[in-house]
């Protein structure tokens, strides 16, 4: 039977004794089909990344009925192959929080209070805001030994890349920056 690594991890914790019994030439289906009350059984196994600090560890994340139900290091991940500090293996209490805060929150102005919210409505009061202060805040030229040169960049935004952006949404973030002529960009991992 060929088993790869992350299997291996999976069936080690479900399986504990049974996986040395499967290399032993037992039929695996039939010791599965007796694990029904293990933990992971029917779990959906998904990666992810810490949110706590810009080391960014990758994680193995199993999700069953909605619930995320194991938290554990990637043991293939290139930077922590495995590993997690103590902040990093206590990320698991935050999805299953009640606290957790699941949609925007706007406060409009004046107000004392927020309120909850549409995801359309949060990133179309965003892209209005980014327009308007871009538009104010336009620089054309800049001026030196009494000549102009073409400038076109706005210095009123900047934009923060975190911890668990991937190298692809860096890329487009930076893009994007750019393309609206923000100049101040920077990423949690440099600070
Ligand atoms: S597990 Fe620890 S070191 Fe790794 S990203 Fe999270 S907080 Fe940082």
């Amino acid at each position: 039977m060929k088993i790869n690594r992350r299997e291996f991890v999976k069936l080690s914790g479900v399986l504990g004794v049974g996986l040395a019994i499967t290399e032993l030439g037992f039929d695996v289906k039939k010791i599965k089909a007796s694990t029904k009350e293990f933990k992971l059984e029917d779990s959906k196994e998904f990666t992810s990344v810490c949110t706590f600090c810009s080391v960014g560890c990758g994680m193995i994340c199993h999700v069953k009925d909605e619930k995320l139900i194991n938290l554990e290091g990637d043991p293939d991940h290139v930077i922590n192959e495995g590993s997690l500090c103590s902040k990093g293996a206590s990320m698991s209490v935050v999805p299953n929080s009640d606290q957790r805060v699941k949609t925007p929150l706007y406060r409009a102005p004046g107000s004392d209070k927020w309120q909850e919210i549409s995801w359309d409505e949060a990133i179309d009061k965003v892209t209005k805001k980014m327009k308007e202060v871009r538009d104010e805040n336009w620089i054309t030229k800049d001026s030196e030994d009494g000549k102009d040169y073409p400038a076109n960049r706005t210095e009123a935004i900047s934009i923060v890349g975190g911890a668990q952006n991937n190298n692809e949404e860096c890329y487009l973030l930076a893009k994007m920056a750019r393309a609206l002529g923000v100049t101040y960009i920077e990423h949690q991992a440099r600070l």
